[in-house]
């Protein structure tokens, strides 16, 4: 079965206008930014046409490797939705 199909049966609860990642205002975006486009596994980064790095949350999967290339005090601000909202995980 393809990962795919699985994280398709996840479901996530958006807190709107409360996203809870952020990109900080860049430029140009670091060689580890341009990497969350690529290894973030719900692709929740994208090149924007002025080639900088946005971030649309919604779908994310709060695995934290996003945090891991460019948290705490890098290129993303990363929390936790608050209580509630987020990724709700389907097992079995
Ligand atoms: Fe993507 Fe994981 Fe970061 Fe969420 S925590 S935006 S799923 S890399």
């Amino acid at each position: 079965r393809r990962v795919e199909d699985k994280l398709y049966q996840n479901r996530y609860l958006v807190d709107p206008g409360r996203p809870h990642i952020s990109v900080r205002k860049h430029l140009f975006p670091s060689q580890n930014l341009i990497a969350l486009t690529q290894v973030c596994p719900a692709k929740c980064y994208q090149l924007n046409d002025r080639r900088q790095v946005i971030i649309v949350s919604d779908g994310c999967l709060e695995c934290g490797t996003c945090n891991v290339l460019c948290g705490p005090d890098g290129d993303i601000k990363w929390t936790y939705p608050q209580g509630g909202f987020g990724v709700l995980f389907k097992f079995g």
